[in-house]
């Protein structure tokens, strides 16, 4: 292990997400979220989001509404629903890259990420399309997803670790998480590897393909 960066996924949450702010800004770790336009349309949510900006971290878009993987939703008006939509509500706040990740279900990689429609979408906007390399599943772990990620982890150069700012007691952990990657001689760092990023600002960059459902 040698780098490691850190994104939330799914909030904010306001039971949560004031938590993790305090964690990273006292533990001095630069991170991402990739926040839900269903949950920043709610101004308590909006509010987080623009702390979180404002704190140094970077805000990007996770979907709209989180419901479905987009791979599963071939429909034209999807992407300006799930994408577009999601987008113009974190308006400001956005990273000029335009980060987005799709919704995995449970965060499995391949063709049921995106959509053709969607992939065009993200291709014609510009956007960049982060995936991940290390997923310790802290929604259904929430007292031992720091064993599981120290051990995902332990082998990559660049790890891009996907937790959940969400209530399940998860981030109680994250300081614990934060401190034994230090420990292990690890460093935090807010730009995603390479290796994760099949798509930038628009340009393909990667396997992007392999996200990409079949046509029908
Ligand atoms: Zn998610």
């Amino acid at each position: 292990m040698r780098d490691v960066t850190l994104t939330f996924d799914n909030g904010p949450e306001p039971d949560v997400t004031p938590g993790v702010l305090d964690v990273l800004a006292r533990t001095g770790v630069p991170a991402t979220f990739f926040v839900l336009g269903k949950k920043i349309a709610d101004p308590a949510g909006r509010r987080l989001a623009e702390r979180a900006a404002a704190e140094g971290h970077w805000i990007a878009n996770h979907t709209y509404s989180h419901e479905t993987p987009l791979g599963l939703l071939p429909g034209a008006d999807v992407p300006g629903a799930e994408i577009g939509r999601t987008q113009d509500l974190i308006g400001g706040l956005a990273h000029a890259d335009k980060p987005f990740r799709p919704f995995g279900g449970g965060g499995a990689l391949g063709p049921h990420l995106l959509s053709r429609a969607a992939a065009d979408y993200l291709a014609a906007g510009g956007y960049t399309c982060v995936l991940w390399n290390a997923v310790p599943r802290d929604w259904a772990d929430p007292d031992g997803w720091v064993e599981t990620a120290m051990e995902q982890i332990s082998a990559l150069d660049h790890a891009l670790v996907v937790v959940h700012d969400l209530p399940t007691g998860a981030m109680a952990h994250l300081e614990r998480f934060i401190d034994g990657v230090r420990a292990a001689g690890g460093a935090f760092r807010r730009d995603f590897p390479e290796a994760c990023v099949p798509l930038r600002r628009g340009r393909i960059t990667g396997d992007f393909a392999a996200c990409v459902a079949e046509a029908a």
